[in-house]
């Protein structure tokens, strides 16, 4: 099956997918990279021939021109005389390994197995589901679209070979399915905007991750990482392998230029994001207005996103580092002290019980007892002690 199958069989998915208005609401506020990866997901190569299909609202080509703006770019209108796709078979529960036969889920970014949709992931009228599968068995990891493809043998080996020791964590665990993919991909030599897409999705899953109402310094190491690998693949791919149109060239572009300034690299994000910005014409309404505002932001040296409740910014990681080792500091000073006032509170407790047992009387002259009287017996219980004398008679 190939990419524009899955395309088509996305939308079909994911157009009865009922949306909920309070979770686009919540979600509104994500980074805006994330939202453009649709755009770009439609410009960088992903075919458009499902798009075009006559069950489709006219505007999930294009984001809707708000009145007044430019009409869509004309490379971006769908090109005549393509085949209306065939309607796809609704979405399954479960996928038969084609390395081992093993039943595997499907998985999407949001880490839920069902196709319903994250808004975070779609500009306003664009979708695209993102489900992974990967067998739980041996690793194996694919698009839903096309897991039960036999892959080519140097996939099937790594996937025995590798991908078999993590297999049972990637059934279940979305970051996981994701790496899995990430890797199969790599090793299949997938072309750029698979690569890309796998990365970008990655990325999303563990945004998912991120706590309410904190920071997880250690996540979002992980977060910036995985936005350097996709930076790094995009710009490997304008270099070597750019889009034809120059859509799709500016949607690169602009995702570069955001990813970048989220990363902290908010002088080299300004002069990308400044370049889509001065194409806005052709980038269309909603990339151009987003380029030049993340542009402005870029420009003020800002690398702070939005996101599910509140707002994050990269610089904030050491910081949050710092904070996070100064309180386990204080944790463990505070419990070596509870540790030594109780060792004290148990010397003196034993001390106390020595001065009040008849043992301890005598033992308080403990350190003369070899200096008493000859006759004077001793109770003494120190083992050091020499031998008492005989008793004069
Ligand atoms: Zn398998």
């Amino acid at each position: 099956m190939d990419r524009s199958k899955i395309v088509q069989r996305i939308k079909h998915l994911t157009q009865g997918a009922a949306r909920s208005r309070a979770q686009r609401g919540a979600f509104a506020a994500l980074s805006v990279a994330a939202g453009v990866a649709a755009v770009w997901l439609v410009g960088a190569g992903w075919p458009r021939v499902a798009l075009a299909s006559s069950d489709d609202p006219p505007s999930s080509n294009e984001a809707p021109p708000p009145p007044g703006d430019v009409p869509p770019p004309p490379e971006a209108a769908p090109a005549p005389g393509r085949r209306d796709p065939a309607p796809e078979p609704p979405p399954r529960r479960t996928y038969r390994c084609p390395v081992d036969g093993a039943e595997a889920a499907a998985k999407g970014a949001d880490g839920r197995d069902t196709t319903r949709r994250d808004s975070d992931l779609e500009m306003p009228t664009r979708a695209y589901s993102n489900l992974v599968v990967v067998c739980p068995s041996c690793g194996y990891a694919a698009w839903a679209g096309e897991f039960e493809r036999m892959p080519p043998p140097e996939v099937a080996d790594y996937a025995r070979s590798t991908l078999k020791r993590s297999a049972r964590s990637a059934g279940t665990d979305a970051a996981a399915a994701y790496q899995h993919l990430m890797n199969v991909l790599h090793v299949r030599r997938a072309d750029f905007t698979e690569q890309i897409a796998a990365a970008l999705y990655f990325t999303y899953v563990l945004k998912r991750q991120r706590p309410y109402g904190g920071l997880d310094p250690a996540l979002e190491r992980k977060i910036v990482a995985a936005r350097k690998r996709t930076v790094g693949l995009l710009n490997r791919a304008l270099r070597d392998a750019p889009p034809k149109l120059l859509h799709a060239r500016l949607e690169w572009t602009y995702l570069v230029g955001e990813l970048t300034r989220l990363g902290g690299d908010t002088q080299s994000a300004a002069t990308a994001l400044r370049g889509v910005c001065e194409q806005q014409r052709e980038a269309g309404f909603t990339m151009g207005r987003l380029a030049c505002e993340m542009a402005q932001r870029a420009e003020r040296g800002e690398s702070w996103e939005d996101f599910r409740d509140g707002v994050f910014d990269v610089r904030g990681i050491e910081a949050a580092e710092r904070d996070a080792t100064r309180r386990r500091a204080e944790v463990e000073k505070e419990r070596a002290e509870a540790e030594r006032a109780k060792a004290e509170a148990d010397k003196a407790r034993a001390e106390a019980d020595r001065q009040r047992s008849p043992a301890a009387k005598s033992g308080s002259s403990k350190g003369t007892a070899h200096a008493q009287l000859p006759n004077q017996p001793s109770s003494t219980d120190d083992p050091y002690a020499p031998p008492l004398p005989p008793v004069a008679r």
